[in-house]
């Protein structure tokens, strides 16, 4: 059994102020009530509005969503078209399809979920065979599946769709679709919505953070979404959902914090990995940092280089203890026979990285010398991969198993940009200390912040100005959506 669950008080927030639903078996997803046990307590609060709107969308997915009557009609409606004269569709759906790693493919698939919530639609999630994706997350919805039925789909390959893909709703607005108001055209049986990161290179595809490119899409009833971004900050700047927004998500920069806690459970296989982890190697610390390296082609680094970055971030933030240069030490907390003059703590540091060069530094560091002021401290890392393979599905297990690890840590410092990062903190509800991006492949000064806010990036937001149709600098045009500290060029919740 887990041990973790039995030691620590049964907290009257399993349901995570009722961001989860009652209604699941527990051990269909052991995951689902038992992370948050894992993780401080959220000091982010579940407006009563997004649960109702949470609990509305349930009811919606289960009678909409695959397996049910209504689903096989929309099925049928989408391979034989109905006269312009019939009625709306009953249920319309959001079609996610994965697209880069797996923290982009989180991130894509909370923003899609957001939206579905706004709109009405049932989210489904498409599984393209190779992609690993299998045994992965656990059914976010009670009673019904999310999973995209294969060979329902009349159409395939979207995931090679792109800014050319004459059913886009940038090339239906180029061609003035959707813009008559007083007797519109059918609407067309499905659309596909490209917000890949050249999304914004055309004039028409960022419209669907306008109110008109939501009027072009409202009556549609499939939407095929393709996404690496990271779009929540930019349903913010879409007018008519303000409302609905601001009441589900009062505290704006707690969005992925909330939304992400409640799709977003790894399958028990994964959970396995963690809980195993967790147990041997960080469960009796005193404090658990945790350190996420990544390195990107467009921000080189040596490693002697990132190594002094992340040493001089984590002693100058008192995020980790410097060590004493004497040799050995007998302070230390290990050292049973001459107790320390005031006990040690235990710190407990996991790092996850692709490479185990930041890991062995680490910890060889604490091996050779003592920890100034008796911490003991501990190193791990779960695996060191080499390299990204976002299609094999052990692959992916591991990699969410260490987002999550990731998560249960008191102390985060990540790398800027990072969405496998972002979704770790963000789970957490932890803004983390972030290593800046090199500046000619130096560790600029300072070599971290603490970021702003939890909330991940929108690395490519539309830059678009809805009213005067040109673009726009949308770090300024609402309040609450700023540019990123990580990453000038996006915005994100503050
Ligand atoms: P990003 O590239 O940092 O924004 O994050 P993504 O998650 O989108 O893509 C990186 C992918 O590389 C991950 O999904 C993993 O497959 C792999 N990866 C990167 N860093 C790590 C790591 O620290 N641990 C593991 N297990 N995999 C990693």
């Amino acid at each position: 059994d887990d041990p973790v669950a039995a030691a620590v008080e049964p907290r009257n927030d399993r349901l995570l102020g009722g961001l989860l639903s009652p209604d699941f078996d527990d051990s269909s997803c052991l995951s689902r009530y038992r992370a948050g046990l894992y993780r401080r307590q959220s000091p982010h609060a579940v407006s009563p509005h997004l649960v109702a709107s949470l609990r509305r969308y349930e009811s919606i997915h289960r009678r909409c969503g695959p397996g049910t009557s209504a689903y096989e009609r929309a099925v049928e409606r989408l391979r034989s078209p109905p006269p312009s004269n019939t009625s709306d569709a009953e249920c319309r759906y959001l079609v996610w399809t994965p697209l880069e790693g797996l923290g982009n493919r989180m991130l894509t698939l909370t923003s899609a979920f957001l939206y579905a919530l706004l709109t009405d639609r049932v989210l489904l999630f498409h599984h393209p065979a190779g992609e690993g994706l299998r045994d992965l997350f656990c059914e976010p919805f009670p009673g019904s599946t999310w999973t995209l039925p294969e060979g329902d789909f009349p159409f395939s390959g979207m995931q090679g769709f792109n800014a050319r893909t004459r059913e886009s709703l940038g090339n239906a607005l180029r061609r003035g679709e959707g813009a008559a108001k007083d007797h519109p055209p059918p609407p067309p049986p499905w659309m596909y919505v490209h917000l890949r990161h050249d999304y914004n290179r055309n004039a028409n595809d960022p419209r669907f953070f306008c109110d008109d490119g939501q009027d072009a899409l409202r009556r549609v009833g499939w939407v095929v979404l393709l996404s690496d971004n990271y779009f929540v900050p930019g349903l913010f700047l879409v007018p008519r959902f303000e409302r609905a927004l601001s009441r589900m998500l009062p505290r704006r920069d707690a969005a992925f914090h909330h939304l992400g806690r409640y799709l977003l459970h790894p399958s028990n296989t994964v959970w396995g990995m963690v809980a195993r982890y967790h147990a041997s190697y960080m469960a009796c610390a005193d404090e658990r940092v945790g350190i996420q390296v990544r390195s990107f082609y467009w921000a080189r680094i040596s490693t002697d280089e990132l190594y002094g970055q992340i040493m001089s971030c984590a002693h100058g933030e008192n995020i980790l203890p410097r060590v004493t240069q004497q040799g050995p030490n007998f302070t230390a907390a290990g050292d049973q026979p001459q107790p320390a003059a005031r006990p040690g703590r235990r710190k407990a540091v996991l790092v996850v990285s692709l490479h185990g060069e930041y890991y062995e530094r680490i910890r060889d560091m604490y091996y050779e010398h003592g920890a100034a002021g008796g911490d003991a401290v501990s190193v791990f890392q779960p695996t060191h991969l080499g390299g990204q393979r976002s299609e094999e599905r052990m692959h992916n297990q591991k990699a969410l198993a260490e987002m999550m690890l990731l998560s249960f840590s008191d102390v985060a410092l990540t790398s800027a940009a990072s969405t496998f990062g972002y979704v770790s903190h963000g789970l957490a509800g932890l803004r983390p200390w972030v290593l800046m991006v090199p500046v000619r492949k130096k560790a600029p000064n300072p070599p971290c912040r603490l970021a702003a806010t939890v909330e991940p990036c929108f690395h490519t937001p539309p830059h678009y100005d809805c009213q005067a149709r040109t673009k726009g600098d949308n770090g300024k045009t609402v309040r609450h959506v700023r540019h990123c500290e990580d990453l000038k060029d996006g915005v994100q919740l503050v």
